[in-house]
């Protein structure tokens, strides 16, 4: 913990939900829930009027339908939240070169690495308000809701006192006052489970967990737990902020518009982006020791999934298994929206006496799997997602206001429009296009840097 409030905690406010917004003038103070709009989907995010009716992130669609029933329901645009999430990043790297991204809409900052004159709460202040005034500049008019503290831990209670659109500053000395009334789950690392062992110990608030001691604390929660609380308890957190370092690797990943829910088809397309980064390795002389996958589940959290293998590999086939072992293991039951392969740890050498084994074991083990047909995966029948972007050749630029039974009714507006009028077209209306910025097409498969799990 620091005797200055320099740790800028930042978080967007209804994130997800407030770019649909900025983007859809006629759902300006609407009730609007982005997430997974099939039959299994799950609420990603909801706009703060439909929180008013209790929609809630993780809460299945159907449950937030029965809520809140005219809101919108969107199926997310990803690129339009990374560009967002991208310009925003870029002006917390400008304050200071210490940033530490925890999702696309929540990083932290240390001031303490900005070279300001002081650390004094009137300069940290100023520095946050201007941080956010910026915020709503570069992005359109999305808020952010800012917390400075002495420590990670309180910086990333504080923001979330004053949301949306906040500021609180925790006066160095004043952490352990602020922190006493609150529910003892605001503490790092206490989920439901330990939440409810705390309860049973009667624990409820963070001052009830300061009056244990650190023995009672080991003796309930094992001793790692125990001895990480009992310091959270007193606000103390050494942690510090830490710089994504931007890893050297070679991926392959593909977005998909109808989410995937089939196993074989997965691995099948995870079989192919393993080949290609094989490929791509062995053009460049390279070989990688660490398979990665990345997998962007129906609700937007990306996952991503390491092995790191005895020597460095350039074989599509060892690729691919490593691939799909680590796919076993994560749970995508409800849909998965992007699927990435990556070789990093990369050597400019490949030692070949060890290769020749893997490179046969690689063939054979690219043969364990059937080839998917992806043209029947991703028929050529273009999909209309509610909310997916779109341009007609008369009316201009619009959005998926719904579609079904052969008809795709579309809303003609954008950020800078007033609310634009509905129109409803045939769903093979040729004058009707997907408009998109960088979103690859369906099953089309891009080539970029595999970034860190978000
Ligand atoms: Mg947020």
């Amino acid at each position: 913990m620091r005797d200055t409030a320099s740790v800028l905690h930042l978080d967007l406010d209804a994130f997800f939900a407030a770019v649909e917004q900025r983007d859809k003038p006629s759902l300006r103070g609407k009730p609007v829930v982005v997430g997974g709009t099939g039959g299994r989907g799950v609420v990603a995010t909801a706009s703060y009027e439909a929180r008013r009716f209790g929609v809630r992130s993780a809460m299945s669609t159907r449950e937030a339908r029965s809520r809140c029933p005219h809101a919108a329901f969107l199926s997310g645009r990803f690129p339009a939240y990374r560009a967002a999430s991208e310009l925003v990043m870029a002006e917390l790297r400008a304050v200071s070169p210490l940033v530490e991204p925890l999702s696309l809409d929540e990083a932290f900052v240390d001031l303490a690495a900005a070279g300001l004159p002081d650390l004094t709460l009137p300069t940290v202040t100023e520095v946050a308000q201007r941080l956010r005034a910026r915020v709503a500049e570069v992005t359109g008019g999305l808020t952010a809701s800012v917390g400075l503290a002495s420590s990670k831990f309180v910086a990333k209670v504080a923001s979330e006192l004053d949301k949306p659109d906040g500021l609180t500053v925790v006066p160095p000395g004043t952490e352990q006052e602020l922190l006493r009334p609150m529910p003892a789950r605001v503490i790092p690392g206490v989920g439901p489970q330990t939440t409810e062992r705390l309860r049973r110990a009667g624990v409820h608030t963070v001052a009830d967990l300061e009056a244990l001691s650190l023995d009672e604390l080991v003796r309930l929660l094992g001793k790692a737990h125990g001895h990480g609380l009992h310091a959270f308890a007193r606000a103390q957190d050494d942690r510090p902020v830490v710089a994504e370092r931007e890893a050297k690797s070679v991926s392959v990943e593909g977005t998909y518009d109808t989410d995937l829910t089939d196993r074989r088809l997965m691995e099948g397309l995870l079989t192919r982006q393993a080949g290609e980064v094989a490929t791509r390795l062995r053009a460049h002389g390279l070989s990688g020791r660490t398979v990665t996958i990345k997998v962007r589940l129906h609700d937007f959290t990306t996952l991503s999934r390491s092995s790191t293998l005895p020597s460095p590999t350039d074989a599509a086939g060892v690729v691919a298994r490593t691939a799909r072992t680590l796919l076993a293991d994560l749970d995508t039951s409800g849909g998965v929206r992007l699927l990435g392969v990556g070789v990093s740890g990369l050597a400019d050498w490949v030692q070949e006496d060890l290769f020749a084994d893997d490179a046969a074991l690689g063939d054979e083990a690219a043969d364990e799997v059937a080839p998917v047909d992806l043209e029947a995966a991703f028929p050529r029948r273009r999909t209309w997602p509610p909310g997916a972007d779109v341009v007609h050749e008369e009316h201009g630029r619009g959005w998926v206001w719904g579609s079904g039974r052969g008809v795709v009714t579309v809303r003609f507006e954008t950020a800078a429009s007033p609310s634009g009028p509905v129109r409803s077209f045939a769903e093979d209306d040729p004058a009707l296009q997907r408009w998109t910025s960088t979103e690859p097409d369906p099953g089309e498969v891009t080539t970029q840097p595999l970034s860190s799990p978000t």
